[in-house]
């Protein structure tokens, strides 16, 4: 057993396994100390289709199919004003894997850490970090107890990967924990149950009552894992009351579409009841160490997402260490870099679990109240939604919200004025882009008042690089940003409101020494008429009526 390596890992979940694999991958002596003896037991079957390439690329996407696990396709939800169950598809999103996976998470674990040590991890279980070594403010290493005795490993860098145990975050009192969302859930596994008709039956079954939600996930052991996510407070009184099976088949029974599936269903064994606090670390990474995964920040299970930040998180922290390994000195960028990233990709998920749990209005009751009462008094549906739909149609779980949720006046109307005003730039851009683009040539492009071009970082392959991007004024640039290309970014900073664009392309080739004219047509006209018709770039066209001009204006005021 080894004393020192280059990297140490604490926790072989999804985020410390797939960390562990990429950067042995990448030559590094990597070591991961598991407090469990793996297959052990976990929360949180349902995965999402945006997992499968980060599993492609740790090369464990043979095994997981040979596994057997379900399907999913989606989900179907009694959500919302709709009493009926309604569903919606991962395929709907053209950007998109169709369908991920229910997994039973003791074996989808203990693949993804056997996997690690093929890919020549050291993996020592029943390890139980103790604690983290710091030297002059750097983290060099831990203590572990490990066969009875206290033990100890040095490291170049420590990748905290211990879950919801958060070890260094708590450690440096960086855990910041969340108002909107501090339930507590009481799940099981049941025999017999019925599944939803195909093409559903793979799907996450969710359905909001009284108290909170259920969940209702079907495994490929025959079993189906069921959980009920309630209030804290009134869940802490009655599991006093009831003791966790009772609990569970209380709010079971008060639901009856899950009821009316696990009517001849058994729960097999004793159900669990684990702690469903959302938080967030304040910091995310500092001298020599990273968090990934739940170990940074934990976000409501409403959609799935936690193993998707696991295994995001542990890529992005992978480029992380593999940079700050290298060069030191980029470590404050990299800070700042992982940071954004993963940090959007939580927001993602945090913005659209509000927007649901403030949109649902069929139950009148504390659940439910208490979370509409903490949305409007941030102010946070229509703020959530302007920033989880951005400038982009929605799609998916928001549009799942606006057409079957009971959204409230305010975030109907601005979803009904952006679709047109959409529609409109679609239109608008259709035509001027007939023709080869001959009219979209000839116009004068200027940027919004409310646009400005910035940088901003992104992952590309092993790096982390400064892009451009186009972002909207006063909005959350963390969480938005339209990337451009090299090229793009260029033209769009030569544009001045009073050039037409055949002129400022003109001028691109020729500081560039660019030969073949056509080419750098065939770029702009396949980037610039999406940046038109989503408001980034504005138009004006040789063809256009005042009348035209002037809407365009108005609606982008609007805006
Ligand atoms: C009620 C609920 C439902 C959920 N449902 C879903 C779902 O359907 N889909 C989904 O994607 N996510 C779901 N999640 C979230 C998901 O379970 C987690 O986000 C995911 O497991 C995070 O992976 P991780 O690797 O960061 O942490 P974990 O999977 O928790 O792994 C952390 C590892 O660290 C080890 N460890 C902890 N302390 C120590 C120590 N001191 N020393 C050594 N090792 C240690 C642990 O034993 C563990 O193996 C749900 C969560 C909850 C609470």
């Amino acid at each position: 057993m080894t004393d020192s390596c280059d990297i140490l890992v604490l926790g072989g979940g999804p985020a410390g396994s797939a960390s562990a694999t990429m950067l042995s991958d990448a030559g590094y002596k990597v070591v991961i100390l598991e407090r469990e003896k793996f297959p052990r037991e976990h929360v949180g079957e349902s995965l999402l289709p945006a997992s499968i390439p980060i599993l492609e690329q740790i090369g464990v996407m043979p095994e997981i199919e040979r596994a057997g696990f379900v399907t999913k396709h989606g989900a179907t939800l009694v959500w919302g004003a709709d009493p009926e169950p309604w569903s919606w598809y991962f395929a709907d999103d053209p950007g998109q894997r169709p369908t991920s996976f229910q997994v039973v998470r003791s074996e989808f674990d203990d693949i993804l850490l056997k996997n690690a040590s093929k890919h020549g991890v050291e993996v020592i279980e029943e390890a139980q970090v103790l604690d983290v070594i710091f030297e002059n403010e750097r983290a060099t290493g831990a203590v572990y107890l490990h066969e009875g005795s206290e033990k100890q490993v040095s490291a170049r860098f420590v990748v905290d990967a211990s879950g919801q145990a958060a070890l260094l975050s708590r450690k440096l009192g960086l855990l910041e924990w969340d108002t909107h969302f501090n339930n507590l859930a009481v799940y099981g596994y049941f025999k017999n149950a019925r599944h939803l008709d195909s093409p559903n039956d793979g799907n996450i079954f969710i359905e909001a009552f009284e108290h909170g939600w259920l969940w209702k996930i079907p495994l490929h052991i025959g079993m189906d894992s069921v959980g009920a996510v309630v209030d804290k407070d009134v869940a802490h009184e009655r599991l006093r009351e009831l003791g966790s099976d009772g609990f569970l088949l209380k709010q079971i029974e008060d639901a009856p579409h899950v009821s009316e599936l696990l009517e001849s269903a058994e729960l097999v064994g004793e159900s669990k009841v684990v702690r469903d606090w959302s938080y967030k670390s304040t910091q995310f990474s500092g001298d020599g160490y990273i968090l990934v995964g739940d170990a940074a920040c934990f976000v409501d299970p409403l959609f799935s997402s936690g193993v998707h930040l696991a295994l995001g998180s542990a890529s992005l922290a992978s480029t992380y260490v593999q940079t700050v390994l290298k060069d030191p000195s980029s470590r404050s960028q990299a800070d700042q870099t992982y940071r954004d990233i993963y940090e959007k990709q939580y927001q993602y998920f945090h913005l659209t679990a509000q927007l649901f749990y403030g949109t649902n209005r069929t139950a009148d009751s504390y659940f439910w109240e208490a979370r509409r009462i903490l949305g409007d008094d941030s102010k946070t549906p229509k703020e959530a939604f302007v920033k989880v739909v951005g400038g982009q149609p929605p799609q998916g779980y928001e549009r799942a919200v606006i057409e079957r949720g009971e959204v409230p006046d305010g975030i109907l109307n601005d979803v009904k004025r952006m679709e047109s005003y959409l529609e409109e730039r679609k239109n608008t851009t259709e035509r001027l882009t007939q023709d080869g683009g001959k009219e979209l040539l000839e116009s004068i492009p200027s940027l919004p008042n409310h646009i400005r071009l910035v940088q901003k970082p992104i992952l590309s392959g092993q790096e982390y690089k400064q892009v451009s991007h186009l972002v909207v004024d006063g909005q959350d640039t963390l969480t938005h940003g339209y990337p451009l290309t090299a090229v793009m970014a260029d033209l769009i900073s030569r544009i001045d409101g009073g050039t037409i664009l055949s002129d400022i392309i003109g001028q691109f080739e020729s500081d560039h020494g660019v030969a073949d004219k056509g080419a750098m047509n065939a770029v702009v006209l396949k980037t610039l008429p999406e940046l038109i018709t989503i408001g980034m770039i504005d138009v004006t066209a040789p063809g256009a009526t005042r009348a035209e001009r002037r809407r365009f204006e108005r609606q982008l005021q609007k805006k």
